[in-house]
């Protein structure tokens, strides 16, 4: 069984599809992390996020594993290090480049056979999983998103004002939504929710719902 779950940022979807992997006692797959880690190659290297060549290059090259719950970069554990501002910020960048989409697409396919998934991205419904079982397109008012961002990089110590995190996350679903290569988008057969007025817990129980309505 593949659910696939689509969504912007701050959608709550990372989350909802760990909890609901959990539940469903299957695996989950983060793909927006394997986007980040080449965009962290990128940031390592001294190339230019918008030089295609070379980010093509890049993407060719490295290697990227998750075990457990980590994701590996060439061998090195960079989980934490791929939440970081600037690599989120050159993810949305490196993730219109089409090889680097083609790339991840194969290996996330690949991770697939190895048994039932839930996988959550931009495009997981539309573009890699076009057969999945289930699809959500999991969103939310830009404002509620931006809050919870917010919330959380507080947490975190940061300072940032939540208007400047509002404006990225705009900035960066502008760039999800209108690139030429497997821009985001609900596929026509997803379910879509509106997390806005919704606790993580009651998400979760709507779409163990919808995929086991006899549970
Ligand atoms: O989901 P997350 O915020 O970690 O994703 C980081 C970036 O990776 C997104 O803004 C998007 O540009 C890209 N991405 C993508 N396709 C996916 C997952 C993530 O283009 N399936």
């Amino acid at each position: 069984m593949i659910v696939a779950i689509d969504g912007p940022a701050g959608s709550g979807k990372s989350t909802v599809a760990r909890l609901l992997a959990e539940r469903l006692q299957i695996r989950y797959l983060d793909t927006g992390a394997m986007y980040r880690a080449i965009a962290l190659a990128v940031v390592q290297s001294s190339f230019d996020e918008n030089d295609v060549d070379a980010v093509t290059g890049i993407a060719q090259s490295v290697r990227i594993e998750f075990r457990k719950d980590d994701i590996y970069l060439n061998g090195t554990n960079v989980t934490n290090e791929i939440r970081s501002a600037n690599v989120t910020a050159v993810a949305s960048v490196v993730a219109a480049n089409p090889y680097v989409r083609t790339r991840l697409v194969e290996l996330q396919q690949q991770i697939a056979t190895l048994g039932d998934l839930v996988t959550e991205g931009r495009d997981q419904g539309t573009v890699v999983f076009p057969q999945a079982d289930h699809k959500f397109f999991v969103t939310a008012s830009l404002l509620t998103r931006a809050r919870r961002r917010h919330q959380e990089m507080v947490a975190g110590g940061s300072t940032l004002p939540l208007q400047t995190v509002k404006s990225q996350l705009r900035q960066r679903d502008h760039r999800d939504e209108n690139r030429e290569y497997a821009p985001m988008k609900p596929a026509s057969d997803a379910q879509v929710i509106d997390t806005s007025d919704m606790s993580i817990g009651e998400v979760v129980n709507t779409l163990t719902q919808r995929i086991r309505p006899e549970s």
